[in-house]
């Protein structure tokens, strides 16, 4: 069993760094490969330690090796044909009865997923419920994956397109939603008809083991779905490097999404990358204060403030300015930090040493920054009851200038930016001018400036009069520029990702017709 592993790779696994300390019984997990619950060839594991109390290890994993990717992605192309001819319709139901033991399984799967990752129940029994709603809405798709006729050049010809699997594919995940995310990739590649090898964040693999062994037990045949945990640096990238590996689909960092793009560009794999945010709230002057305020509340401080999506930034009219701050930081300091385990909790710890660490240094660079003022939290909590967890004040700095590294930069924790504003075109100025594309909302009651918003942002996402976050599955989901590299997830769209199209043309003339060459007249 490995402790740290600081001392094998580089960059330091995430779970490592939440320090584990005890838990000798805590159950020991494994690799799913070719339906059978298989251990690293290496022998080794690596600790999954609850960040809200790094004294219990929830679960150990194996801590896989390269040799341990090339087995699941050998077991994957091995069902490849198998599960492609099986018909769309009967993939489909094996989805809806996974649906079904997620729902039986919810709350189970979401006090497992608070052990693990932190966030209090109700936000984790959302990214459960996310899952069951990605699977019952894409998995209709089993009788749709619609395609279409187009008329033909050409007389007593037929034209239509069909979506056709894209074959094998390597799913890499983050942490903070280790349910909801595996689902919205592993549940659209199945009912296209692909296999996939799954490499869940290394501080989330129960989630994704919960999710897995869903699959087995819905009756998913061996070789469709397979898992296999440990470092992105190793098995990761040899899940990307894989030539058998069509297509990777990647959620998490902004760096790691560039490192696999390369890797995948090399062999000229498809490569659909979800990324960083620096989402924005804009609040006008006619705005209701109450509400904004709520909103920005739960973007900026839901999951400690650890979503792609969160409220980072809000930029606000200075004739509300004071009004709105006021209100925000009065809010900020009333909310419970603590367990997520415990009903009463609002805000969870952040997912290991290393973020934390992070985080502060942010608020450090924050009080530097010539103007900004801390108004409130920009510590770590660690007495009493936050003695062994990672937990974090939140924290809200105001005065920011658009472009100080705390409104530029993803800081990914319980920081959020209030920066000033004149007026709604400098506000939009203000909100586009980040490297990040994903979420925008705008708090108004002008219905003009709503659209006027709506239609100048450059994101994926835009909402009014409700925060960045709470995206439904049943819409296309990702971002722009720095957030994405042009696909969507959820939605008809991710239909898009993991099928091709196939043109095809059936001529019943009984002649060589020549297209773009042979005239054709009324005559
Ligand atoms: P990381 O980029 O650190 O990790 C994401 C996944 O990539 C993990 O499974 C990781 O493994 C793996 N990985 C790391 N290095 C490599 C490599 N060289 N080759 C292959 N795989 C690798 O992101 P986080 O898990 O820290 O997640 C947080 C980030 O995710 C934030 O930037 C956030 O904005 C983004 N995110 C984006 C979303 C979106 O839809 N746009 C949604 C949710 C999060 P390991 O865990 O072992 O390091």
């Amino acid at each position: 069993m490995v402790q740290a592993k600081k001392a094998l790779i580089k960059k330091p696994g995430k779970a490592t760094r939440k320090a584990a300390r005890a838990g000798a019984s805590a159950k020991t997990y494994s690799n799913y490969i070719n339906g059978e619950w298989v251990a690293s060839r290496s022998g080794e594991t690596f600790e999954n330690v609850n960040p809200a109390n790094t004294r219990e290890v929830v679960g150990r994993f194996p801590l896989s090796t390269a040799e341990d990717m090339g087995a699941a992605v050998a077991a994957a192309q091995g069902a490849a044909e198998r599960w492609r001819r099986l018909p769309a319709p009967r993939r489909a139901e094996l989805l809806f009865r996974l649906g079904e033991i997620l729902i039986r399984d919810k709350d189970k799967l979401s006090s497992e997923m608070t052990r693990e990752m932190g966030k209090v129940l109700k936000e984790t029994g959302g990214d459960v419920q996310e899952a069951i709603d990605c699977t019952y809405y894409t998995a209709g798709e089993g009788r749709r994956l619609h395609g279409y006729t187009t008329p033909a050049e050409m007389p007593d010809k037929f034209a239509m397109c069909v979506r056709q699997p894209v074959g094998l594919c390597g799913l890499i995940t983050p942490w903070n939603f280790p349910m909801a995310i595996p689902s919205w990739k592993l549940i659209p590649a199945l009912v296209c008809g692909n296999t996939v090898v799954i490499k869940p964040a290394e501080d989330t693999p129960l989630s994704t083991y919960n999710l897995v062994r869903a699959c087995e037990e819905a009756g998913i045949p061996p070789g469709v779905v397979n898992m296999v945990t440990g470092h992105g640096e190793t098995v990761g990238a040899a899940l990307t490097g894989n030539p058998s590996v069509r297509l990777i689909s990647f959620t998490g960092s902004t760096e790691t999404g560039r490192v696999i793009a390369g890797a995948c560009a090399e062999r000229n794999a498809i490569c659909s990358l979800e990324m960083g945010g620096k989402n924005v709230i804009m609040v006008m002057e006619d705005a209701d204060i109450e509400l904004a305020v709520e909103g920005a509340v739960w973007g900026a401080f839901g999951t400690s403030g650890q979503r792609c999506t969160a409220s980072s930034r809000i930029v606000v009219h200075k004739k509300v300015y004071r009004k709105f701050t006021e209100r925000l930081v009065e809010h900020a300091e009333t909310l419970r930090v603590g367990d997520g385990l415990d009903p009463q909790t609002d805000m969870g710890p952040v997912i290991n040493a290393d973020a934390l660490h992070k985080i502060l240094g942010y608020v450090e660079v924050g009080q530097k920054e010539d103007g900004a003022k801390l108004a409130c939290g920009g510590k770590r909590l660690d007495k009493g009851a936050h003695a062994d967890g990672y937990f974090m004040e939140p924290t809200v700095f105001t005065d920011v200038a658009p472009g100080m590294r705390i409104a530029q930069e993803e800081i990914f924790g319980p920081v959020t930016a209030v920066i000033p504003t004149s007026s709604l075109d400098e506000a939009v100025e203000i909100a586009n001018g980040v490297r990040y594309g994903l979420s925008a909302a705008i708090y108004t009651r002008d219905v003009n400036r709503a659209f006027h918003a709506m239609n100048e942002m450059y994101t994926g996402i835009f909402y009014v009069n409700s925060s960045t976050i709470g995206a439904e599955v049943h819409l296309p989901f990702g971002g722009t520029k720095g957030t994405g590299n042009g696909h969507r997830e959820a939605g008809t769209q991710v239909l898009d990702i993991f099928t091709e199209w196939k043109s095809v043309y059936v001529d019943y003339s009984g002649k060589l017709q020549r297209a773009q060459i042979d005239e054709v007249s009324f005559e």
